[in-house]
């Protein structure tokens, strides 16, 4: 039985653990306190702010921005519903101290998590030294296993002049509202980000190398959000590439790009180019782990890598980049590991995941594509599209549009995509049915709730 380990922040009181985890993210901080609650010795290596990327630069301050935005809209709604509003301003400085002073109230609160855990603080760079050693700060740290969850990192084209534009890391770190803003990107990063710009009055560009959005997901998503993007005042600009960047004399930015393009006057260019993980530092050769051609890390289904007694976690093992996922993974792998539950993994198949666009989109499951490349005939689409109630009386009418797709002859339902207000609250619980195997029958024995955008779910023929 291990001796529960005094928290001292930066001075482990002990040098030798039942378990370490690399990086206080997601995983490694689910995984190190899942085990610690079992008993296990267990440490946590951080060189940065403790919660990891969903925290400081990622989910968290993107959601205070989302909320922000939808107070925009509400704001640019309200005289549908009778209001004499006139709007003053917004202080987008104001905004970043209200976000940045709740993200360190987060960032105190797991000092104290980690203690109340009894899972100690290393603070510093890990390195391997062999596959039960780690170096930090110069010190040896050793432990019978060592869970690898060191996240990500953005991808900065390799171009000329790409340095003088930021990535979602610099956006968090703006204290001013850009005026004219360029996205690179067709992902989800750049349409939440290219989305609360425009929501909070810069003149957005999002520049897509090829013609599509969010080209992982039911392509019905992607189509109805660039519409409402482009509604929006969004300048979407399809099959464009960056050649180069230079910086004006006036400090403003010029993209050459291919096929003559010439863009002048940009403030910010933002990056959303996609992540890559963040293992390059961590010397695994030293002890043997395997990393594939991108860099990440491949486990198998109980999250070990090709080394015993190493394993990995979230978004540096290439699969679902999602906060939820990395605390699932890395909580499973506790238990099965301390707590004998021998069969405990992570079932990485139907993840909900919602894009924080505007409007926000819901999805779960397999697109109509990738089920028909699967079931061909057998698959069967229900969908619609309408304007939701509180847009009737809005100027500006956002349309919602949802998909189910459904196999076989019980039609089961493998897929349920969902874009429009409130999806980002809608989808959580049809997941849950997508989960247990619910078919279209059981979606209609559901009796629907009125008046709500959700109730199409339940009702469609
Ligand atoms: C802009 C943005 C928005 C996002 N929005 C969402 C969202 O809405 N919902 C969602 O589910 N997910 C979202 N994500 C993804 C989510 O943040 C990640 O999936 C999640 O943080 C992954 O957790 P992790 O534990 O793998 O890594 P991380 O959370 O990145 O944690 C890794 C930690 O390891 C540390 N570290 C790395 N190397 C070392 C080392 N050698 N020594 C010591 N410490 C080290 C890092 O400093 C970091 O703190 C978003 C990501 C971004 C970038």
């Amino acid at each position: 039985m291990v001796v529960a380990s005094q928290f001292n922040e930066g001075v482990a009181m002990s040098k030798h653990y039942d378990l370490i985890a690399i990086g206080a993210g997601s995983g490694g901080l689910s995984v190190a306190e899942r085990a610690a609650s079992y008993g296990a010795k267990t440490a946590v290596v951080e060189m940065s702010k403790l919660g990891g990327t969903c925290v400081n630069i990622g989910c968290v301050p993107k959601k205070v921005m989302w909320f922000g935005a939808n107070l925009a809209h509400a704001l640019r709604d309200a005289s549908g519903y009778g209001f004499d509003i006139s709007v003053n301003g917004f202080d987008w400085g104001k905004l970043v101290e209200a976000r940045e002073g709740y993200i360190k109230g987060i960032n105190d609160w797991y000092v104290t998590y980690l203690e109340d855990n009894k899972v100690d603080l290393i603070r510093g760079e890990a390195g391997f030294i062999d596959a039960n050693t780690l170096e930090v700060a110069g010190e040896r740290y050793t432990a019978d296993r060592i869970v690898i969850s060191p996240g990500g990192k953005p991808i900065v084209p390799d171009i000329p002049g790409a340095e003088l534009g930021i990535t979602s890391d610099g956006f968090f770190e703006l204290t001013e509202q850009p005026k004219e803003v360029v996205v690179v990107g067709a992902g989800y990063i750049a349409v939440e980000l290219a989305g609360v710009m425009a929501a909070l009055g810069s003149n957005v560009s999002l520049l897509l190398r090829g013609q599509h959005l969010l080209k992982e997901f039911d392509a019905m998503l992607g189509e109805c959000l660039m519409d409402e993007m482009i509604d929006q005042g969004i300048n979407i600009m399809p099959n464009v590439q960056i050649e180069a960047v230079e910086q004006a004399e006036d400090g403003s930015l010029t993209l050459k790009c291919a096929s003559g393009i010439t863009r002048t006057g940009v403030d910010k260019l933002i990056w959303a180019t996609g992540r890559r993980p963040y293992t390059d530092n961590l010397n695994l050769q030293a002890a043997d782990v395997e990393v594939d051609s991108k860099g990440f890390i491949p486990t198998d289904k109980f999250q070990r890598t090709n080394v015993k007694g190493v394993y990995a976690l979230g978004d540096a093992t290439g699969r679902a980049a999602l906060t939820p996922v990395a605390i699932a993974a890395g909580r499973r792998l506790a238990d099965r590991i301390y707590n004998n539950m021998t069969n405990r993994h992570l079932d990485y198949d139907n993840i909900p995941t919602v894009v924080f666009s505007h409007p926000p989109i819901g999805t779960v499951g397999l697109s109509e594509d990738a089920a028909r490349d699967m079931h061909g005939d057998a698959v069967k689409v229900y969908s619609a599209r309408f304007t939701a109630m509180y847009n009737a009386f809005t100027e500006h009418k956002t349309k919602t549009a949802m998909k189910l797709v459904c196999v076989g002859g019980e039609e089961k339902v493998v897929g349920v995509h969902i874009i429009g207000p409130a999806s980002d609250e809608m989808l959580q619980g049809f997941a849950v049915a997508v989960k247990m195997g619910a078919t279209k029958a059981d979606f209609d024995n559901t009796i629907a709730i009125h008046p709500t955008s959700s109730e199409e779910l339940v009702t469609m023929r």
